[in-house]
């Protein structure tokens, strides 16, 4: 993309609403706008992560085993007087009347609506196990709906719901998502804590959040710090086997990681000198086994081998998928901007003509362009006619994760520079030199 063709209204001003250093630099970077209260319009480049994060949680789901669909986000209000949850659901819920007098209400999430699509398709256990998901758009009218897209009322989440025989089977699905879980934050450079937690208005006695660690998180955590080197890396881990799955998930919570609803101040002291630490975590997806409470009150019931009809064992997953952008932010930054993984950078690199205009400088910059593209990576080329300092401001404000500076003195020696935004290292080199680093780079990100 070049800059001068794409609409990317950063602005220069610090927006007073913004008390965050995620939702300040959201705005000024032009990823997102407000439209009313916790109701945001996500602007190209704000889209393009958005749409980043969406690809990995699809990929890590569907290589899961789970089966993507999509529900609607209106639902009949007599879903949810099945499950009794209409009238618990309380003010949060949205409620709509259509030009019929139907009660209808924007879903907050779609553990009644998934279950009626099961009981009308499925009724053998031949068809278990089934983990079905979505990722859709969720309406829930917080109170205090703040912090940007963190805290929105209108926002993007994925919500899996598995299907099972028997309990066993249930938790194992349990444990498959944790373990996709695990996968999917850390393909985003985030480094996501499972925690035990209470389980509130889905109800189940099983469950864990996942939280990454950030001043600014809603919830105070307790934990054990050691468990923030854990790292699945590149394990190849089969799904379908309980115990390595099984053996994955204890891995990742035998170390002690809980929010202050579920925190044991006994079993905190106990841990060794040092490590015992206490600070802020932003919820980034939660996991439930909850067997049969929905099942049991809206018939979704299978028939075993033997002939009984018993009902299935059910869990849901959740996974902010719009929060995520700005966790991510929260969780990367400096003074300067955001400085995003490449896992999820809207633009892999940019580049910057220190000289619009100069011929040489220009070919340059083109010729690089074209070949990073080539490559399959995604540039964004800087072709403003500004100044130097006002080019690498908006770079470094937007923070792609490389950038490639071209300009007639490095040129006249066959040079231009590869600078990393985390980093701040620069390294002279051939522009082929670049390109090819670039593409090393990415290839690790597929
Ligand atoms: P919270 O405790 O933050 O209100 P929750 O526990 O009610 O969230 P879940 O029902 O577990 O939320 O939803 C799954 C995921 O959706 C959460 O882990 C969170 O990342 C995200 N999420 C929930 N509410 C919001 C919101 N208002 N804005 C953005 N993302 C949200
Ligand atoms: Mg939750």
């Amino acid at each position: 993309m070049r800059l001068t063709r794409y609409f990317l209204p950063v602005l220069k001003e610090n927006p007073a609403e913004a008390q965050i250093v995620s939702h300040r630099y959201m705005l000024r970077a032009g990823m997102i706008k407000q439209q009313t209260a916790g109701i945001y319009s996500w602007l190209p480049m704000g889209y393009k992560v958005l749409r980043r994060i969406e690809e990995i949680v699809h990929q890590e789901q569907i290589r899961a085993g789970h089966i993507p669909l999509l529900m609607p986000t209106l639902q009949p209000a007599d879903l949810w007087r099945e499950s009794g949850r209409y009238d618990d659901y309380g003010q949060e819920m949205l409620r709509i009347k259509d030009r019929h007098d139907r009660d209808m209400l924007y879903g907050p999430t779609n553990e009644e609506m998934i279950t009626d699509i099961f009981r009308s398709h499925v009724s053998s256990y031949k068809d278990l196990p089934l983990t079905l998901y979505h990722i859709q758009w969720k309406f829930r009218d917080e109170v205090r709906p703040r912090f940007g897209v963190m805290r929105g009322r209108e926002f993007l989440m994925k919500d899996g719901y598995n299907f099972d025989l028997t309990k066993e089977d249930a938790l194992h699905a349990y444990n498959r998502h944790m373990v996709s879980y695990l996968r999917t934050y850390e393909r985003m450079g985030l480094t996501a804590i499972p925690m035990r937690a209470a389980s509130g208005p889905i109800g189940g006695d099983n469950t864990h959040e996942f939280l990454v660690l950030a001043s600014t998180g809603e919830s105070e955590v307790f934990y054990d710090d050691r468990v923030t080197a854990l790292k699945l890396g590149q394990r190849e881990i089969d799904y379908d086997d309980r115990a390595e799955v099984s053996a994955v998930c204890e891995e990742f919570t035998t170390l002690y990681a809980r929010t202050d609803e579920t925190h044991d101040d006994a079993v905190f002291q106990a841990i060794p000198e040092g490590h015992g630490k206490v600070g802020r975590g932003i919820e980034v997806g939660q996991i439930f086994y909850f067997g049969t409470k929905y099942s049991e009150p809206m018939g979704a019931n299978v028939v075993t081998a033997d002939g009984a009809r018993v009902p299935v064992h059910m869990g849901s997953h959740g996974i902010g998928v719009s929060r995520l952008v700005g966790a991510i932010i929260e969780a990367s930054h400096d003074d300067k901007g955001i400085i995003w993984p490449e896992g999820v950078t809207p633009f892999s690199a940019g580049i910057v003509n220190l000289k619009q205009g100069d011929g040489a400088t220009d070919a340059a910059c083109e010729a690089i362009y074209a070949a990073l593209k080539a490559k399959g990576l995604d540039p964004l080329y800087d072709d403003r006619d500004e100044r130097a300092g006002a080019k690498f401001a908006t770079m470094d404000l937007i923070g792609l994760p490389w950038r490639v500076t071209v300009g007639p003195r490095g040129l006249a020696a066959g040079k231009v520079e590869l600078t990393s935004r985390r980093t701040g290292v620069s390294e002279e080199m051939s522009p082929e030199d670049a390109v090819a680093r670039l593409a090393e780079i990415y290839e690790a990100h597929r």
